[in-house]
């Protein structure tokens, strides 16, 4: 049981974050007696510096030769004037295509503990537990042709296509998902008005008929932007296209309180990714005030999806839980204001390292419990 995983840790605060994903994630293998080795390598901003590309051969051979690869966050304001090939974000861009992954995994949780830091209502966000399995390599993005056109007037275009195979491939991803979850799927498109949408639709119904034990509904992209504010609980598992993916995941990161709590998987490729979220925010970086939760939930689904420990993740995710309940916050978790002040206080500010050091003694604990649990 040896694993090696590359770790990229970027620029701004994914160095800091991605230290303490390291650290909870080195002891939870070691828990699991697994041997592990973790290889850094530079990627975006900082390999501009050291080696004048985002995105250095060494880095993307090592990517390309480990068992998963952790992430924290690239750019920073001193490339934003460098042409869009030579950016930091170039280099995260020609990773995610090297390795190829097509299923973007998105959780959106409501914590309990803080659910004061959400603009929705405590009671809308009860028990709220949402993947989201968005298509990341196909769709609108990618579809040819594009671009302007200057003739009879200026105009632009862009193409919407998908292939049976790759909405095949991802459905098979998110039913899946829900049979480790509440075996529930809700398929969004807009077929009433998108052929792309039908063939989605009428794909994802096929491939439901391999799930009978899941319970599959479909549901039009506008309504399910509203439904996920109004009735997030209503939710196991969305799949969906890539454009409305990228809309509807960011959409329901009001439900988890902060930017800074988000985690996703890229999966699917020859190797797995696996980054917070949030990008490099250069404005709190080298303060040693940044969450490092998403970067470290980010590792749970590495423990998920890279090396089958699923009592492994449910450690980190409960560890993380019972931090969150005991009142530790980092800064960016500061209670929202109700119509009558304030609904709640943090009860204790950490910083990241604290944080990522908290994390890690509970992991050590969740699994001591369940142990002695079984023990007797
Ligand atoms: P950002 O996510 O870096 O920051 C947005 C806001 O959220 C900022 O106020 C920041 O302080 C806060 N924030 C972000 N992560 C946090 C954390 N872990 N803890 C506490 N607060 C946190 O987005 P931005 O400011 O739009 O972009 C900054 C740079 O990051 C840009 O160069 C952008 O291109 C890049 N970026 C990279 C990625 C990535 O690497 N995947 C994603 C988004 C943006």
């Amino acid at each position: 049981m040896r694993l090696d995983i590359t770790t990229l840790p970027g620029d701004g605060v994914g160095p800091e974050v991605t230290r303490e994903a390291v650290r909870v994630l080195r002891t939870v293998l070691d828990l699991y007696g697994y041997e592990v080795s973790f290889e850094e390598h530079a990627v975006g901003g900082v390999a501009i510096r050291q080696f004048g590309a985002p995105l250095p051969e060494a880095t993307a051979r090592a990517c390309m030769e480990s068992h998963a690869v952790l992430l924290g966050a690239v750019g920073g304001p001193e490339f934003d004037s460098l042409p869009p090939g030579q950016r930091p974000e170039a280099g995260l861009l020609g990773l995610r295509q090297a390795l190829g992954g097509f299923a973007n995994l998105r959780p959106a949780i409501a914590y309990s503990a803080i659910a004061d830091c959400s603009p929705l209502r405590p009671d809308i966000l009860k028990g709220v537990d949402i993947l989201i399995v968005r298509e990341l390599l196909g769709g609108i993005y990618f579809g040819e042709p594009r671009g302007f056109s200057a003739s009879p007037g200026p105009a632009a275009s862009n193409t919407m296509r998908y292939s049976e195979a790759e909405i095949e491939r991802v459905a098979h991803v998110a039913f899946r998902q829900a049979r480790m979850r509440h075996r529930k799927v809700t398929s969004v498109d807009k077929a009433n008005v998108l052929e792309t949408s039908q063939l989605w639709r009428q794909t994802v119904t096929r491939v439901a008929r391999e799930y009978p034990e899941i319970r599959l509904d479909h549901m039009y992209v506008d309504a399910c932007a509203m439904r996920l504010i109004t009735h997030p609980g209503s939710f196991d598992v969305i799949v969906t296209e890539n454009l409305f993916g990228d809309i509807l995941s960011d959409e329901a990161a009001v439900i988890s309180g902060s930017l800074g709590m988000l985690a996703s998987a890229t999966i699917g490729g020859k190797v797995d990714l696996y980054e917070p979220v949030h990008g490099s925010a250069p404005d709190i970086a080298g303060r040693g005030i940044a969450n490092p939760l998403g970067a470290i939930a980010s590792a749970a689904l590495l423990l998920r999806h890279s090396t089958g420990l699923e009592q492994g993740a449910q450690d980190v995710e409960d560890a993380i839980r019972e931090v969150l309940d005991k009142g530790y916050r980092t800064a960016d978790l500061s209670p929202q204001q109700g119509e009558s002040g304030q609904r709640g206080r943090a009860k204790r500010v950490v910083s990241t390292t604290e944080m990522g050091a908290l994390v890690e003694s509970a992991v050590a604990d969740v699994v001591d419990r369940r142990r002695a649990y079984h023990a007797v």
